[in-house]
């Protein structure tokens, strides 16, 4: 009688094992749970063989019959643990998948040019002003000084909203509301993008960067401007790099000059990007007109400044030897995960 009992028992420790070890879920578990220990369960079944057991025998079956109770406890307490971790079949997670990449994301060449541009100048002494890019008439032009026939106040050449304000062609607004807003001495630059009627081809766009730079104190020179652009072109490009100004015209610096810097894709040596000339055309720039300073109520007897102007997108390109500048807005990964 008690080998009979003995083999049943040991026949539903095997059934436990499967069962619980192959639970998907919950109700799977509690299934087994009733389908050995319940009311009608296997096990409780065979609790009246019990009384048919030989006394010297019923020490042994009573432990084996506390054995398989054990292991049902047992096997469900690790068929609980082991959805607890997700680890099960069903909806739960595959673990043999691929992990997800996620990817960071990079600087774009523009936004890291600017940022470049800033750290320069903040060493300079200078702070970064900004200003919005939809701005009037007065700011635009009128109180830099821009003649009633200057070619860009052209609807031609610019965006007019209906009620006669525009999307900036310059970041000079800014210089006029800074100066506006507080007393010399000033130092500031200011980047941001600027729009223009134009189509877009490899040099062109509808919109651009740039950033300009307005110093206005006592007893500023033109030499102040030339050594500040001098490191400017050092610090950015490197330190054989050197600079030159030829005298131009803009209305709202008087004197004017465009600033070359000597080539850096062939040191000066004359090259194809620089049209063998040995210089690259980056800037304008000059000390500001006295009208200007006057338009923003700046005595020009006793305040003098420089401003100076220059596309971001023309240094990067120089920069990072970038061909063509619509690939700065196309948003083509291959092109921006170089940077
Ligand atoms: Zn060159």
């Amino acid at each position: 009688m008690l080998n009979e009992l003995l083999e049943k028992l040991n026949e539903i420790s095997q059934m436990v094992e499967k069962d619980f070890a192959e639970a998907k879920n919950p109700a799977d578990i509690e299934a087994a749970k009733v389908k050995f220990t319940g009311r009608n369960g296997s096990i409780t079944a065979l609790a009246p063989m019990m009384g048919k057991i030989a006394k010297e025998d019923k020490p042994a079956a009573g432990k084996a019959f506390n054995e398989v109770k054990a292991l049902v406890a047992k096997c469900m307490e690790e068929a609980k643990d082991r959805l607890d971790d997700g680890t099960a079949g069903g909806e739960a997670v595959d673990v043999t998948l691929p992990g997800r990449k996620w990817t960071m994301g990079t600087q774009h060449p523009v936004s890291r040019t600017i940022d470049e541009c800033c750290a320069i100048f903040r060493r300079m002494g200078f702070t970064v002003a900004a200003g919005p890019e939809i701005d009037t008439v007065a700011n635009c032009f009128d109180k830099l000084n821009a003649p009633l026939d200057h070619p860009s106040r052209d609807p031609k050449d610019t965006f007019y909203f209906d009620d006669g304000r525009l999307m900036r062609t310059q970041t000079s607004t800014v210089q006029i509301r800074t100066m506006l807003d507080q007393k010399p001495p000033i130092r500031i630059v200011s980047p941001g993008r600027c729009f223009r009627r134009d189509t877009p081809d490899a040099t062109h766009g509808v919109h651009f960067h740039q950033i300009e730079g307005l110093y206005v104190d006592k007893n500023v020179s033109l030499a102040d401007l030339k050594s500040t652009l001098k490191a400017f072109a050092n610090e950015f490009f490197g330190e054989g790099v050197s600079i030159r100004m030829r005298p131009h015209f803009f209305p709202f610096t008087e004197p004017s000059a465009e600033c070359d810097f000597s080539c850096v894709m062939c040191g000066g040596k004359g090259c194809r990007v620089c049209k063998n000339s040995g210089w690259l055309e980056i800037l304008g720039c000059g000390m500001v007109n006295p009208n200007v300073l006057r338009n923003v109520g700046i005595d020009p007897e006793e305040w003098q400044g420089f401003a100076f102007g220059m596309g971001i997108e023309r240094l990067a390109m120089l920069k990072y030897r970038i061909g063509d500048l619509r690939l700065f807005s196309e948003n083509d990964l291959r092109f921006l995960k170089q940077f």
